[in-house]
């Protein structure tokens, strides 16, 4: 069932477990996210950011998510990853997302506050959901807060009331991409976060956090956490794997299908650990 935000985080946050937003930039990877998401009975979050769309056209894909989340027997939410322009955020509205991010982070804290009521307002409209940053999430490596990017308590506590975003992405030590060096997760201002914000709180940049700092992190308020990285280079690797393996005399034609069904085997398993490690395994069947 095509669900937003609200139906599904305020539940885990009150039951402290998280849910995955698990990036499906194609329908190989949305296979894959919703196959695990049924096989768990786990609530999901797919979709596709801003920054991915040169690798797969939004009017494109809106259709395939919307009916994968209608046609699935689990709550899902298409939500739409950080968008940075207002115009194509509208446009993932208009498509039928059930959620977006509307990522003013980078820009003055004025702009972003007020960018994003604007959103808001309009999304909630729609019947769909928000998530806000505060503070900046970057790329790694971003071992220290040299450049007074982490999230404080008093901007977010202001940043929610004000905006009135359904969700929000805190920057505590984590980044985007691969880590560099070990990422060092700010549990105690999670754990500030956790307990001012009237929202659910996220954790950008999951791949590449341990075990630990994903309990640690959910123990203290974080509801949705986001996973990319980790599911691009295990299909990455599964397809490396079959190309190595190639028999000479299969014809191409196979290889080419038996590849795209090692790497969509290979990203299914990566979302299913972390739903196990989330908490969220049998969650979409309890009320
Ligand atoms: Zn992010």
């Amino acid at each position: 069932m095509l669900v937003n935000l609200d139906s599904v985080l305020k539940k885990a946050r009150a039951g402290r477990y998280a849910v995955g937003l698990f990036n499906t930039h194609d329908t190989d990877m949305l296979e894959a996210a919703m196959c695990a998401a049924e096989e768990a009975r786990s609530p999901i979050i797919i979709g596709t950011a801003e920054i991915l769309l040169p690798y797969g056209d939004l009017p494109l894909l809106a259709p395939a998510f919307i009916a994968a989340a209608r046609r699935a027997s689990v709550p899902v939410v298409v939500h739409y990853d950080h968008g940075l322009t207002f115009e194509k955020t509208m446009e993932a509205l208009k498509l039928g997302f059930s959620s977006v991010m509307y990522d003013a982070s980078a820009k003055p804290y004025a702009d972003n506050v007020a960018e994003t009521a604007e959103v808001v307002k309009i999304a909630h409209a729609f019947g769909a959901t928000v998530e806000g940053e505060i503070g900046h999430v970057g790329s790694a490596p971003e071992g220290d807060d040299r450049n007074g990017r982490y999230t404080t308590v008093g901007e977010a506590v202001d940043f929610q009331t004000k905006t009135g975003v359904d969700a929000l992405a805190v920057a505590v030590g984590n980044a985007h991409g691969v880590y560099k060096a070990k990422p060092n997760l700010q549990l105690d201002r999670i754990a500030e976060l956790g307990a001012a914000v009237a929202a659910p709180l996220v954790l950008h940049g999951g791949s590449g956090l341990s075990d630990d700092d994903f309990r640690n992190a959910i123990a203290r308020g974080i509801a949705k956490l986001n996973i990319h990285t980790d599911m691009v280079l295990a299909g990455m690797r599964a397809m490396r794997e079959q190309c190595a393996a190639h028999d000479a005399g299969k014809p191409d034609t196979w290889d080419y299908l038996d590849t795209r069904k090692a790497k969509v085997e290979a990203i299914k398993k990566v979302i299913l650990e972390k739903m196990e490690l989330f908490g969220s395994v049998g969650r979409a069947d309890r009320a």
